[in-house]
């Protein structure tokens, strides 16, 4: 069972000081594999949040070592922290494991994933150029690219650590100060970023880390007056609360990555077996607790029926179980109010008349299991093909043409990710084109890497994250204008 490790941080993070809340208050997290506490943790609020910005707004000041530090130099404290985070790996993956209860495998991968995304950003430091402009012969006209600030950073549970690094990477890169929120089910491995960052010798102020609830601490980071951005992943209902708070307060900028309910579409060209395989690992990958699950399955009507067959076989292969045994597939989903939500979509699902093909149920009756379900005979107006589901539940429709699976892949208020799966070139690129999403799979899925931007259409998100155009996010551009008068 779940390995013994010691927390060796619980406090809030500002000031490149562990400190306790100014409230005095804590809260506990807990292990999703078995409902017990794995330790307090400081609960930070407004009054927190006034502090680390504050903290960051110093390490921010045009005269502090941050700013006058060469990029080169920023460059090397990223690659420096990147060092300590593949030193200390094993480490990190348990703390994510044991808080996320995500498998310890996937967990190495999303810390090794990490370290790729720090050492990308790591790279542009000292390559973020502006441009000169042709304005004429009587002036000089260049841009420079302004780090924008302070920012504020509220993540989500699903991916702790790695979201983490999304957020930090491109924030250090372009020179800015951060004050990030980790979700309140998972503070453990940002806390241990924060002791890692103070190693590699970040100074002070940079990186404030605030544990504590969305409605209080993510509030005050949105709400903030002194913070200059706001970075958010997690649901579209609190983006939207973020974007709010932004116009209500000081028109901070904001960047969204929000849910999905992302199509995988599968032709009668493909073959079977590989495709299922594909389909399969896109809903089921992290207890499909992921933002761009391949979360509505369209199979073409000729081979839907044994698609179907295959489907279901991979689920109930699939071992649900100990998240530290190396033979588990699936762990737990993250806490009560998650168990309960999957639960509820798989009911109405069958009330609706989808078919369950496996599971269905729950898992056990000690931690937040859910068997990995398979449904067939999914319908667009049922609940769990119109829903983010967020758990392990693949929902497989039928299609006929390209016209119609375009038209419904499209028929819906999210657009982050879309996959397809054809050996005809041609089919691929017009659903590419046509399809409306951020990222479009062509006989893979989650090909997501650091260089690659990320991010979603329509209520999906704004704005994207990693590659280049993640650097954007963080960057003001500023205009210089110089006359040239001409010399007698
Ligand atoms: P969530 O409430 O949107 O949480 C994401 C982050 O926002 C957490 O750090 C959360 O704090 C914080 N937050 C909550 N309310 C806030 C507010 N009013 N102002 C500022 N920050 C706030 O997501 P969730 O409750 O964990 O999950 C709900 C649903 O969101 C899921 O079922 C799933 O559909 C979706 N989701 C999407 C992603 C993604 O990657 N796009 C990730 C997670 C969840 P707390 O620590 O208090 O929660
Ligand atoms: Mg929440």
């Amino acid at each position: 069972m779940a390995k013994q490790v010691q927390i060796k941080y619980t406090q809030l993070f500002i000031d490149n000081e562990f400190v306790d809340a100014v409230s005095g208050r804590k809260f506990s997290t807990v292990n999703p594999s078995n409902g017990k506490v794995i330790a307090e943790i400081a609960e930070g609020d407004k009054a927190d949040v006034d502090k680390a910005v504050e903290a960051a707004k110093r390490a921010f000041n045009r005269n502090s070592k941050w700013r006058k530090m060469n990029p080169y130099i920023r460059g090397q404290l990223m690659h420096k922290f990147a060092d300590l985070v593949t030193r200390d790996l094993e480490y990190i993956a348990t703390l994510e494991t044991l808080d996320n209860g995500k498998t310890y495998a996937s967990a190495v991968e999303d810390v090794q994933a990490s370290v790729a995304t720090l050492r990308y950003y790591a790279g542009w430091c000292d390559k973020i150029q502006g441009s000169t402009i042709p304005t004429g012969d009587t002036s000089v006209t260049f841009t420079r690219k302004e780090p924008v600030g302070v920012v504020g950073q509220i993540i989500p549970w699903n991916y702790p650590f790695l979201m983490l690094v999304w957020k930090w990477g491109p924030a250090l890169a372009t020179g800015c100060t951060l004050v990030l929120k980790p979700a309140e089910q998972t503070p453990l491995s940002a806390l241990y970023a924060a002791a890692l960052a103070k190693e590699a010798g970040f100074p002070a102020g940079v990186v404030n880390i605030i544990p504590g609830y969305g409605p209080t601490a993510g509030a005050a980071i949105a709400e903030h007056p002194e913070i200059n951005k706001v970075a958010f992943t997690g649901s579209t209902e609190v983006g939207h609360a973020v974007m709010a708070a932004s116009a209500k307060s000081n028109l901070k900028r904001v960047s969204l990555e929000l849910g999905g309910k992302s199509p995988l579409v599968i032709f009668d060209d493909a073959d079977v077996k590989e495709a299922a395989g594909i389909a399969h690992n896109a809903i089921f990958g992290n207890h499909g607790q992921n933002c761009c699950a391949g979360s509505r399955t369209f199979v073409h009507s000729k081979i839907y029926d044994e698609f179907v067959k295959q489907a279901k076989q991979l689920a109930l292969n699939r071992k649900v179980g100990d998240p530290f045994d190396s033979k588990t597939d699936q762990g737990p989903q993250i806490d009560q109010e998650m168990l309960d939500k999957v639960i509820g979509l798989i009911n109405s699902g069958k009330q609706q008349g989808a078919v369950v093909q496996a599971g269905g149920i729950r898992h056990g009756d000690t931690g937040y299991f859910v068997q990995p379900t398979v449904f067939s005979n999914v319908t667009d107006e049922m609940k769990i093909a119109k829903e983010e589901i967020f758990g392990p539940v693949q929902a497989i429709l039928k299609f006929d043409t390209m016209d119609e699976v375009i038209e419904r892949a499209n028929r819906t208020n999210y657009g982050l990710a879309s996959g397809v799966i054809t050996k005809n070139i041609n089919k691929a690129l017009e659903f590419a084109q046509a399809v409306e999403a951020g990222s479009v799979w062509v006989n893979c899925y989650d090909a997501v890497t650091p260089q690659t931007p990320f991010g979603g259409f329509k209520q999906s998100g704004i704005g994207r994250e990693l590659g280049e155009e993640g650097l954007n996010e963080y960057l003001e551009i500023k205009t210089v204008s110089i006359n040239v008068t001409k010399s007698n």
